[in-house]
């Protein structure tokens, strides 16, 4: 069963190489099941027993299911539609002496730098453009390996594994064409998108990497992808989702965008979006704003974010005692300082549904020395506060263009869903 799901996972993968996509592809699935898709510029007319979602700016959607019954709380999984990787600045072609064109980038987020080099890229994202008088929106992903950073040779710089400090605007920036494929760069890009360049106002586009995801090991035991920082909790989330009853409370699937970069965007977890939609979720059942404050009150967030296992060449990196390890289960992430939202309470209740879910949870804490990260779980709670746990899905090289998690792990995520919603 867990070979299928993992499958399914990089499927879902491969056809969300940005998080624009990653949220079109969520979309797709929910109106196929027949939720209701609102706008948050419309009259939102929502009724007991109502599947529905809303999307911001194509790259965070919020997916809710109101019960036939009168119940009050929200159930809640967070989980971000964004990973590291180089957006391409306006202007992008660098032509280099009459040889080649290159493209100007800059980097999204903090990502392992190394894994870019000398691996097939292609461009995807989204275009602004205008038709009959409007702004569109187009998605545009070239299925093709278009670019390459290549690495300098080893014999013209001796010292490169002693360490190397690379600079991102000049070691990083990907290799396009020869000399004749100058001026072409956004017109092959308006092409793919079936539209004119001419026609193209504005664009969001990123690189990603082609190397397809695979499942590997002497048992079939491990999988490697691009962005499985975040896509492996936002596909479980949606998956069990779409699984769990959804009878005994509001159940939410939320994933939010620019979690890479602070999560301060219209459309990240520092921003109104989950709060708006809550309240608009009230409101429409004719509810009042206390009443919003008392349902929030009784409610539970799970703050879903791919979480660190224990390496096996730098062991040294872990807590002496907390150590998850890949296929071992759903991953607690506890931090004093609350980078990690986790309590002694929330935790509890996250262990029970897991003890529910019969599937097997995990705990990390940094080493007292070393800083680690952050997530969702308290940025969103200054908008929208409530007993939230943050956990995670225990992955290797977290923030390189191909990570590495174990293949169980996906399948116990989406059971802890299925309990969390039912
Ligand atoms: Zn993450």
């Amino acid at each position: 069963m867990y070979q299928e799901t993992a499958k399914r996972l990089l499927e879902f993968i491969r056809k969300s190489p940005t998080a624009f996509h990653a949220v079109e592809e969520m979309g797709q699935r929910f109106l196929e099941r027949g939720f209701k898709e609102l706008k948050e510029e419309e009259h939102w007319e929502l009724c007991c027993g109502g599947n529905y979602f809303v999307t911001r700016n194509h790259s965070a959607i919020i997916a809710f299911s109101i019960p036939k019954e009168e119940v009050w709380q929200f159930r809640i999984m967070a989980s971000h539609s964004d990973s590291p990787s180089f957006k391409i600045k306006e202007n992008p072609e660098i032509t280099v002496e009459d040889a080649y064109v290159k493209l100007n980038v800059e980097k999204y987020g903090g990502m392992l730098l190394a894994p870019w080099f000398d691996r097939p890229l292609s461009v995807a994202g989204r275009m602004i453009v205008r038709e009959n008088g409007k702004f569109k929106e187009k998605l545009v992903c070239v299925d093709r390996d278009l670019l390459m950073i290549p690495s300098l040779a080893i014999h013209m710089n001796r010292e490169v594994n002693e360490g190397y400090k690379y600079n991102v605007q000049t070691d990083l920036l990907p290799l396009y064409g020869s000399s004749e494929a100058k001026g072409s760069f956004l017109s092959l890009i308006a092409g793919e998108a079936g539209v004119k360049e001419e026609d193209v106002l504005g664009h969001d586009l990123f690189l990603y990497n082609r190397t397809p995801g695979t499942i590997w090991g002497a048992e079939n035991e491990f999988i490697s992808s691009s962005r499985l920082d975040d896509l492996q909790c936002a596909f479980s989330s949606m998956e069990g989702f779409l699984n769990g009853g959804r009878s005994e409370s509001i159940a939410v699937h939320c994933v939010m965008d620019n979690e890479e970069v602070g999560s301060t965007t219209k459309q990240g977890a520092a921003s109104t979006f989950l709060k708006d939609t809550l309240m608009r979720i009230n409101a429409g059942l004719g509810r009042t704003q206390e009443e919003y404050l008392m349902t929030l009150a009784g409610s539970f967030m799970v703050s879903a974010d791919n979480a660190h296992a224990l390496h096996p060449n730098y062991t040294g990196k872990a807590d002496p005692v907390n150590r998850p390890v890949l296929n071992k289960g759903i991953v607690i992430k506890y931090n004093a300082n609350q980078k990690y939202c986790t309590d002694g309470l929330s935790g509890a209740v996250f262990k029970d549904i897991c003890r529910e879910a019969k599937v097997p949870v995990q705990t990390f804490v940094n080493r007292s020395d070393i800083a680690g990260g952050s997530t969702l779980g308290n940025i969103s709670n200054t908008q929208a506060a409530m007993n939230t746990v943050d956990i995670g899905l225990p992955q290797l090289a977290m923030h390189s263009s191909y990570e590495t998690a174990g293949i169980q792990d996906t399948e116990y995520l989406i059971k802890a869903a299925e309990v969390l919603f039912r």
